[in-house]
This record gives structure tokens, sequence and C-alpha cells, in this order.
């Protein structure tokens, strides 16, 4: 592994862990014994989906809120994000003493706005387009000083991300193989880092879905490349990696082993496989490990497999469609 040409490093995440264990839940690690059964080794799910805000992205926000000069952090915070990384930096920025702003286009459902002023950060609304928000962030960081604080492509991201991956080793010291839900490669840069570092030879397989993968298609081109969004049941898997990536692409491309790609209908598979046999409730994107399992995509090679249930923050309504198994939301999805 070149280890040492990456823009993080090891010893990074592992100041990420001591930085932001007081802020973040250490996620339980659970056996699936259906997984396992059909996978004929060791299968366990890292239930980061309970983690505060519902997602890993805690982790990332708060390691780079908390590396942040303490003037700096004080002035506060700003992103553009109305997902989970939006929930996560409202919250940690709350949790610290400081307030995040996040910006966002009028045309974001009120109960997302809601949802974020509910953690406690100031929402602007401006503009009709994610573009038009990322604007006024680039205004803010400007005119206010404010630090931006972006998703994925961002060291201190990528560290706090990787956290995941020593708690994983430590919970499945013989893990053979590590799925990880895969957009803008965040959290896949920082558990492949994490894990490979400890062992090398540990395979990291990167999951998303067929409609709109621009990691994968970037990964194929050898450069970031920006392709069509499409609407899926993993929303959070969304958006592109940025032309300008300098971050996680040049990780993705020296530490997957694969990138797999799911339907709609395989990804569904996963969200009713994760509530009817594991009885959990997860988002879309956090149900790609198991959907890719249960597609008959992955081969353990014999040894014992992890996954990240990576989000829960899924509408209850839309959930309930999906493990009732009502197909036409498939075709609404996939028009
Ligand atoms: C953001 C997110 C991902 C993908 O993370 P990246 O770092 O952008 O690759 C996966 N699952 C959930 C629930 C997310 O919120």
């Amino acid at each position: 592994m070149s280890g040492s040409l990456l823009p993080v490093t090891f010893g990074g995440i592992e100041a990420a862990a001591r930085r932001i264990s007081a802020h973040v839940l250490r996620t339980p690690f659970a056996p699936s014994p259906s997984l396992s059964e059909r996978l004929d080794v060791p299968v366990g799910l890292k239930l980061e989906h309970h983690q505060t805000t519902g997602s890993f992205k805690l982790r990332g926000a708060c390691n780079a809120l908390l590396s942040l000069p303490p003037a700096e952090r004080k002035r506060g915070v700003v992103a553009a994000s109305t997902g989970n990384h939006g929930r996560a930096l409202a919250y940690a920025a709350k949790a610290e003493g400081t307030v995040a702003t996040i910006c966002m286009s009028r045309l974001v459902p009120q109960n997302k706005v809601a949802e974020i002023r509910r953690l406690g950060a100031r929402v602007l609304i401006t503009g009709t387009s994610q573009d038009d928000a990322q604007r006024e962030v680039e205004k803010l960081v400007e005119q206010d000083g404010l630090a931006m604080v972006p998703p994925f492509d961002d060291p201190a991201i990528v560290a706090g991300q990787g956290t995941l991956g020593l708690e994983i080793v430590d919970d499945m010291p013989d893990v053979g193989t590590v799925l990880v839900p895969l957009s803008g490669g965040g959290l896949a840069s920082g558990v492949a880092l994490a894990v490979k570092s400890q062992h090398p030879d540990i395979r990291v397989i990167g999951i998303t879905m067929e409609r709109g993968a621009a990691m994968k298609a970037s990964l194929d081109a050898g450069r970031p490349v920006e392709i069509a969004e499409m609407p899926s049941l993993a929303d959070s898997l969304g958006g592109g990696i940025g032309l300008a990536n300098h971050v996680t692409f040049s990780m993705c491309q020296a530490l997957l082993d694969d990138v797999i790609l799911l339907s709609e209908a395989e990804i569904a598979a996963g969200m009713q496989h994760a509530y009817a046999l594991e009885r959990e409730i997860v988002e879309g994107a956090g149900a790609v490990g198991i959907a890719a399992i249960l597609a008959g995509k992955i081969d353990p090679v014999g040894r014992p497999v992890a996954l990240i249930l990576s989000g829960r923050n899924v509408d209850m309504d839309l959930h309930r469609r999906v493990v009732n198994g009502e197909t036409d939301l498939l075709r609404e999805n996939a028009a």
C-alpha cells in the first residue's frame, strides 16, 4: 500500500479517534446469523445507523470541527448539505458551543429544513438549486470568515470516518472483507486506510447504486468525471465527487479493491432484509452491504465479512412502503 503518498495518514485516524471519542458513540458490532449462513463465513454488522444524528457523518463533522483553531471554531462553520452531513454538522457545532450555518435552496422540503433547525443550526434559504446554496456558502466564507466543512473531500473528514475502521478491526480481528457504502468516498477512504494500515490483506469493497455512481465512473475514467444524478432509494449516495476532487478520488483509487453496483430492486431487498431479519431500520444507503450479499455479488473467499449499516434517516412512510414490497415505488424511482 502506497500509504505515505496519501493525503491522510493512519496516525491521523488514530488522532481523530482520540479527539472525537467523548463526542460520538462507539456503535455496536453484531453478528448476523442469516447472512453468515448465506455466505458460509461469519458476517458482522457495524450498527452505525445507531450513531447520534442517525449516521456516521457525525465522526467526520466532529473531527473537522475540533481540528479548527479555537478562534475559527468560535466564528462558526458553514455547509450546503441538507442530508446527513448537514444534520451531523448542526449537532456537532451546537454540542461544541458554536453555530453551524446550513445553506439550502428554496426547493428543499419543509421537514428537512425543520429537522436541521431542530438540531440547532442557523438555516439560510437561498436560490433554487444546490449550486446556488454552495455559492452562498462561499460568500459566507469570504464575508464573515466562517469555516467551510465539506461533506467528504477533506482530510479531517476522511480521518473522522476512518475511526469506524479502527472499531471494525477491534471487533472482528480476523475480518477478510469490509463492505462500505460509497458516494463521495469519505467513508470508504477512511475505513480502507484504517483497516489496510493494520492488515494490508483485508479487502475493501465499495458499494453503490447503478444510477448515478460518480465515483465508479471516475475510477473507470482515471479522473474525476461528472455524471447525471438520478433519484434512488439510496438518496444519501447521490451527488458528484467534484471535478476538483483532491482527497477521496486518489484514496479510493489506491485503496478500494472493487466497486459493486446495485439496482433499485436490490437496494429495496436489502432494506427489507435489514428490517425483517436483523430487526433494523436503515435507509437505502445503509442497506447496500446487505443488498450486495443478497444479490450474490460478494465472494467472501472463505474469510469473515464485516459491513457497515451507515444510516437510518429515511422517511418512515417510504420505509413502510419498501418493507411492504410496494413495487410501484421502484418504478417511480426508476422514472
Ligand atoms: C454520506 C453517506 C454515505 C456515503 O459516504 P461518502 O463518504 O460520501 O462516500 C453512505 N451512507 C450514508 C447513510 C451517508 O449519509
